[in-house]
């Protein structure tokens, strides 16, 4: 027997935008009481993480994101920000195998297939290497 579910859909309120959530419950209370309603609902709405973030979306006109963190000592143990590991595509840091105050920075990068030419002639102008 399948349990009922209580849905709560949102779309996002750019203008234009077709991005959609859609948050399921097990009861009506969850619902009623969860903070995406709390958040979202009664008009409030809902943005997407392309509308909510966009310095986080890499694009033709955002290329490059970064990101730093330093680590701090606490009580209990060793953390960037509230995680003790930090780990992405190609990397894992563990706070506790390096020294309080070690600052990791993250940089994500893209290249347009069409813009290595002019990226190529760019570097050239000015000399300086990637
Ligand atoms: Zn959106």
């Amino acid at each position: 027997m399948s349990r009922r579910e209580y849905p709560l859909r949102f779309q996002c309120k750019h203008p234009g935008c077709a991005e959609s959530a859609t948050y399921r419950y097990s009861t009506r209370r969850d619902l009623s009481e969860s903070f995406e309603l709390r958040h979202y609902g009664s008009g409030k709405g809902w943005l997407c993480l392309r509308h909510s973030e966009p310095d986080r979306v890499l694009s033709a006109d955002n290329p490059t994101t970064h990101f730093e963190v330093v680590s701090d000592e606490r009580p209990h143990g060793r953390y960037f920000g509230h995680n003790g590991l930090v780990t992405g595509p190609g990397f894992l840091a563990y706070a506790s195998d390096l020294p309080a105050g070690t600052k990791l920075i993250i940089t994500a990068r893209i290249e347009l297939p069409y813009s290595k030419v002019e990226e190529s002639n760019s570097r050239n102008d000015n000399g300086s290497q990637p």
